[in-house]
């Protein structure tokens, strides 16, 4: 993969870099799309990464389709794809050296998913030796991921552009995830409850509701569905991912995570 990305460069062109789990959908497909507008090349990785994952989580039944996801990749252009096996990603079993971001990934995921963003750090800047990419895109959509990453990029003076892009949805508002194939029809249906709620939030704040008062409000929709358990709703700001208790226009970010029967879906906008 270096020798390819190395020969790419050499030849002055620059190398666009967009990191996945696999079993894409239109939201990888924006940010490949986006990659290859900001850069010559595109590489994609498929890797779906052990030490994100906690053993409770979904690993082992994580949903994945190679053959799927590479037709995805060639339809919209795609240079190369990076898919490691476990055994090249950590030839000794598991990884002794770690990279950890300890402020921003503290709270919220970090809290629910103990260990998920040392594992996220860990995997991408395993992922940026190996690609060497002048530009790399990440989704909006994991709000909090992208706060850490930026973090870890500065930290670490990775030589690279870091850029986040829009959630895509589906036509009914549900955030496209890989994860949207665990739902039943009727959580489906149920899961709406996460953007209705973030645009009741962004209704109720514009109307100059308290944020305690938005935020009872958003319980209370989205308990009223029988499926559905709210993991965390935060007001925070998008940067630091510290709570605010106020509104400023621009830098709240209203991010939450609902388990909707078995499954946890994560969604938030920027206010
Ligand atoms: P994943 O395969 O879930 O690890 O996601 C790979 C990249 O795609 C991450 O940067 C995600 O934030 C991004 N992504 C996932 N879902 C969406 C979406 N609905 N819209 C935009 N980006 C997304």
């Amino acid at each position: 993969m270096r020798a390819w990305s190395r020969i790419a460069r050499a030849a002055g062109e620059r190398v666009g870099f967009v990191p996945t789990m696999g079993y894409l959908h239109e939201g990888h497909l924006s940010l490949m799309r986006e990659a290859k507008r900001r850069a010559d090349l595109c590489v994609v990785s498929i890797y779906v990464n052990p030490t994100q994952f906690g053993p409770k989580e979904d690993f082992s039944k994580y949903p994945r389709d190679f053959e799927r996801d590479r037709k995805l990749c060639e339809s919209v252009g795609v240079d190369a794809i990076f898919a490691p096996t476990n055994e090249e990603m950590y030839p000794a079993g598991a990884a002794t050296t770690w990279v950890e971001e300890t402020a921003v990934s503290e709270r919220w995921e970090g809290m629910s998913r103990p260990g998920h963003f040392r594992g996220v750090c860990t995997v991408v800047a395993k992922l940026f030796n190996c690609v060497l990419p002048d530009v790399a895109c990440f989704g909006q959509k994991d709000a909090q991921q992208c706060a850490v990453l930026r973090r870890m990029v500065r930290d670490l003076n990775f030589p690279l552009e870091f850029v986040v892009c829009p959630t895509v949805r589906e036509p009914d508002g549900l955030a496209m995830s890989s994860r949207n194939v665990y739902l039943s029809p009727t959580e489906r249906q149920e899961a709406l409850a996460l953007k209705q709620s973030l645009d009741l939030a962004r209704r109720e704040l514009a109307a100059g509701r308290t944020i305690d008062e938005v935020s009872a409000a958003m319980t209370k929709l989205i308990t009223s569905k029988p499926s559905a358990r709210i993991d965390y709703i935060a007001f925070v700001d998008s940067e630091t991912l510290l709570p605010v208790n106020r509104y400023e226009p621009g830098r709240l970010l209203v991010a939450m995570a609902v388990f909707v029967g078995k499954t946890r879906l994560i969604d938030n906008m920027v206010l």
